[in-house]
């Protein structure tokens, strides 16, 4: 049995090892540690060996928990919370009040709720354009076809800072062929708006391939966490 620690400190090694392969920098990566399904105690756990970023998919579980992290940790220094999941428009209010990211903007309404939702923070929310790799409607993100008018939107709006491009890579042994298209994605947004270059791909099994293809927001679950519990 391997413990948190361990495997945390296993992933921050390979993310360096890979990291100084590329002949990139190791500042310029955020490795964001995906606690869904994990309850707050490891939560501070991960906190107390160092980790600042955290992940969360589900309002209902993250606004209790990113609660009570922030009392057990009391005045030192608050993590950063990134919502990563699809998120109802409804919710956009209580997420925009722990989180500082939403990773997952993928649909105007949602940018109409975010934009009315940042008017109560205090400092602009970060957001990432969710791509939609597959053909499946369903899946969360908008077609690689419409980013361009939909990054002008969200240029344009008030309250929020687009971060960049995120994308979830489709399908197992098309890893490369999805990371390549967020790739061009970003250099096209960052065409447009040269401080968007920020690119939030990477998972478990993938944030290493990720790395290659310019990936600066690592979003990893169960290779730190373990199995989910619940
Ligand atoms: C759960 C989740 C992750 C982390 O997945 P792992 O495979 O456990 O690393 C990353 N991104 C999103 C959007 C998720 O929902």
């Amino acid at each position: 049995m391997t413990s948190v620690a361990e495997r945390l400190h296993g992933v921050q090694a390979r993310i360096d090892a890979k990291v100084s392969q590329l002949g990139r920098s190791a500042n310029e990566v955020t490795l964001v540690v995906v606690t869904k399904n994990h309850p707050v105690d490891l939560a501070l756990q991960l906190y107390n060996l160092g980790c600042r970023n955290f992940g969360e998919n589900r309002d209902q579980e993250a606004g209790p928990k990113a609660a009570e992290l922030k009392k057990l940790i009391g005045d030192s220094e608050q993590p950063n919370w990134h919502f990563v999941g699809q998120l109802q428009s409804n919710k956009a209010k209580r997420v925009s009040e722990y989180a500082d990211t939403v990773h997952s903007v993928d649909r105007p309404s949602l940018l109409d709720a975010l934009v009315k939702a940042s008017e109560l923070r205090s400092k602009p929310l970060d957001v990432f354009l969710q791509v939609n790799l597959t053909d499946d409607p369903n899946r969360g993100g908008f077609s690689p076809a419409q980013f361009e008018s939909f990054a002008e939107q969200v240029l344009e709006a008030n309250g929020l800072r687009l971060m960049g491009v995120m994308a979830v890579a489709s399908l197992e042994g098309q890893e490369r062929r999805d990371f390549e298209v967020v790739q061009t994605l970003s250099q096209q947004l960052q065409a447009m708006n040269p401080e968007s270059k920020f690119i939030s791909a990477g998972m478990s099994g993938d944030y290493e391939l990720a790395l290659e293809y310019g990936a600066t927001h690592l979003r990893i679950g169960t290779a730190i966490t373990g199995n989910r519990t619940a």
